[in-house]
C-alpha cells in the first residue's frame, strides 16, 4: 500500500523574498492540507502566494492504471476503496472529472482539485507552558500517567485502558504538558463532537500559556498558530505531517475495523516518527493484538478514580415496547422509572435505539414533565440542552447514543430502551453504563436496559463491568 504519495521538499531557496508574509495566512496553513478554492482567504492572495512559491501543489484525486482499470487514490483522506470515487461530468473542465465521497463532508476533493500544503517558512513553537492544575492523582492514576509521560517522550505509542469514570483526562494533563514545554506540537483527536465540546475548555482552563483550537463541524474560525489541536477524528483529513503526538481519546468509538481511511488519516498526520497515544475504556481485539505485536505501551486502570465500584446494569423486559410507543404509549414499567427520578430531582438520560421511536416518545415523556427535551446528533441546540441537564433547569432528556461517552452530569440516572438493537453494542452498553456515578457525593446509581429479549451484547457489558469491578476489588 501506498502512503506516501508525495514527498515534502521545503525549497525555501525559490520563495521570493520581497512578498510580506501575512502571518494569519501562514499560521492557518501550517500542518494542513487544503482545497485551494476554499481556502477563507481571497483568492488573489492565495494565487500571488502560489507564483511565489508558498505553497505546494497536489491534484486533489489521483489515478493509477491498473489491469482492467484505473486505481483512484484520495490525496486527501487517502481513501482507496474505489466504488467511492465518482465519475461526473464537469461544468468547469468540461470533461469527465472524479471526486471522492469518502471525505466529501470536509469539502469535496476532485480530480480537478488543487490541495495546498504550506512551503514557507515554519515559526518555531514556543516553550513556555503550564499546567495549571491543582487536582490530585489516585496511585492508578499517577502511574498510568508517568507511563504515558514516558512513552511519549521516547516516540514510543501507547494504550491507556481505563474504566468509564477513572479520570482519564487528567492523566494526559503532564504528558502533553512536556510536550508542549519541548516545543512539540500536539493533537487531541476524538470521534465525537460533544467529546471536543467537552475536552476544549477544560484544557483551555489548565494550560492557560498554550494557544490552543477546538475543530469539529462548523467550528468557529480561531486566530493564532495552535500548538494544541483538539478536533473530530474527520477534521484530520485535512491535516497532514503535523503532530509530533497525537493521542485518540475514546479510541474505541474510532471505527478501527471498518474505516480504514480514518486510521490512515492518523497515521498522516502526525510526522513519522511521532508518537500516537489511544485512550479507551473498551479497547476492541484489534487494538489489544496491535498493542501486543508493535510492543506498545500499556497501562491499565481497573478502578475509578473515587475508588467505588461500577454501577451494574439491570434487566429489565419491556415487551413490544416498540408497539406501544407506536400507539401513544409508554410501558408502565417506563413511566414508573421516569416518576421516581422527578419525584427524587434525580437527572436522567433515556437512551433509544432509533431517532423515529425518539421522535413519537418525546411528546408522551412531555405529559409526564413538560421540560423533558430530546437530542440528536444533528440537533444544533445539543450542547445547550445537555447544559441545561447539568445545571438541573430540565430533569431529563432523551437521547441516541450520541450522548453515550464524554458526558459527565453529577447524580444522572440512566435507562436504555430497546437495549437488544444492534446499535447498542457492548462497548456502547458499558460506555453508557459508564455515565453514572462518576461524582464522588454520588458513586451510585441506577442502569436499567429495558429490553425485548436479553443479547450476548448485553450480557457481555454486564460480564464486562463485573470483571473489572473483580479486578479493580479483588486484591
Ligand atoms: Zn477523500
Amino acid at each position: 500500500m501506498q502512503y506516501k504519495l508525495h514527498n515534502h521538499n521545503h525549497n525555501h531557496n525559490q520563495t521570493y523574498k520581497g512578498l510580506i508574509i501575512e502571518p494569519k495566512i501562514r499560521d492557518f496553513f501550517i500542518g494542513r492540507i487544503w482545497i485551494r478554492t476554499n481556502a477563507p482567504f481571497p483568492q488573489e492572495k492565495i494565487e500571488t502566494y502560489i507564483k511565489y512559491n508558498y505553497f505546494k501543489r497536489i491534484l486533489g484525486i489521483s489515478s493509477k492504471r491498473g489491469f482492467f482499470k484505473k486505481h483512484y487514490t484520495c490525496n486527501r483522506c487517502y481513501n482507496e476503496n474505489q466504488s467511492e470515487f465518482i465519475h461526473y461530468e464537469c461544468a468547469r473542465c468540461n470533461q469527465l472529472c472524479t471526486y471522492c465521497r469518502h471525505c466529501i463532508n470536509m469539502g469535496r476533493v476532485t480530480s480537478c482539485t488543487d490541495l495546498l500544503i504550506w512551503n514557507g517558512a515554519k515559526p518555531k513553537f514556543p516553550t513556555y507552558h503550564i499546567l495549571d492544575w491543582d487536582g490530585t492523582f489516585t496511585e492508578a492514576q499517577a502511574q498510568a500517567s508517568q507511563q504515558l509521560t514516558d512513552s511519549i517522550q521516547q516516540n514510543h505509542n501507547h494504550l491507556i485502558h481505563a474504566v468509564c469514570g477513572a479520570g482519564k483526562t487528567e492523566i494526559l494533563f503532564p504528558a502533553v504538558l512536556a510536550a508542549l514545554q519541548q516545543g512539540k506540537r500536539v493533537c487531541l483527536a476524538t470521534p465525537r463532537t460533544d467529546v471536543v465540546l467537552e475536552l476544549f475548555p477544560r484544557f483551555q482552563k489548565v494550560f492557560p500559556n498554550t494557544i490552543l483550537h477546538a475543530y469539529y463541524g462548523n467550528a468557529p474560525q480561531q486566530q493564532g498558530l495552535p500548538q494544541l489541536i483538539i478536533a473530530t477524528t474527520h477534521q484530520l483529513y485535512r491535516f497532514e505531517n503535523a503532530f509530533d503526538v497525537v493521542i485518540v481519546d475514546e479510541a474505541d468509538a474510532f471505527p478501527y475495523t471498518f474505516d480504514k481511511a480514518l486510521q490512515k488519516a492518523v497515521f498522516k498526520v502526525k510526522k513519522q516518527s511521532a508518537p500516537l497515544a489511544l485512550v479507551t475504556a473498551t479497547p476492541s481485539p484489534q487494538i489489544l493484538a496491535k498493542v501486543k505485536r508493535e510492543k506498545w505501551g500499556y497501562s491499565f486502570i481497573p478502578k475509578r478514580y473515587h475508588g467505588h465500584p461500577l454501577p451494574v446494569p439491570t434487566f429489565e423486559s419491556l415487551w413490544s415496547y416498540n408497539k406501544m410507543i407506536a400507539k401513544g404509549k409508554i410501558p408502565s414499567k417506563l413511566i414508573q422509572w421516569t416518576k421516581m427520578r422527578i419525584a427524587q430531582k434525580e437527572p436522567f438520560l433515556i437512551f433509544f435505539p432509533t431517532i423515529q421511536l425518539m421522535g413519537i416518545a418525546t411528546p408522551l415523556f412531555q405529559q409526564l414533565h413538560e421540560d423533558i427535551l430530546s437530542v440528536h446528533a444533528e440537533d444544533v441546540d445539543r450542547k445547550e440542552k445537555v447544559t441545561k441537564l447539568r445545571n438541573e433547569e430540565i430533569p431529563g432528556l432523551l437521547t441516541t447514543t450520541i450522548l453515550e461517552r464524554g458526558i459527565t452530569i453529577k447524580n444522572v440516572q440512566v435507562a436504555v430502551v430497546g437495549a437488544e438493537s444492534k446499535i447498542f453494542t457492548s462497548s456502547a452498553l458499558i460506555q453508557i453504563s459508564g455515565r453514572v456515578g462518576r461524582n464522588v457525593n454520588y458513586p451510585a446509581g441506577e442502569i436499567v436496559f429495558y429490553h425485548h429479549g436479553i443479547t450476548t451484547e448485553m450480557d457481555e457489558a454486564r460480564n464486562e463491568i463485573l470483571r473489572l469491578n473483580k479486578e479493580g476489588f479483588g486484591k
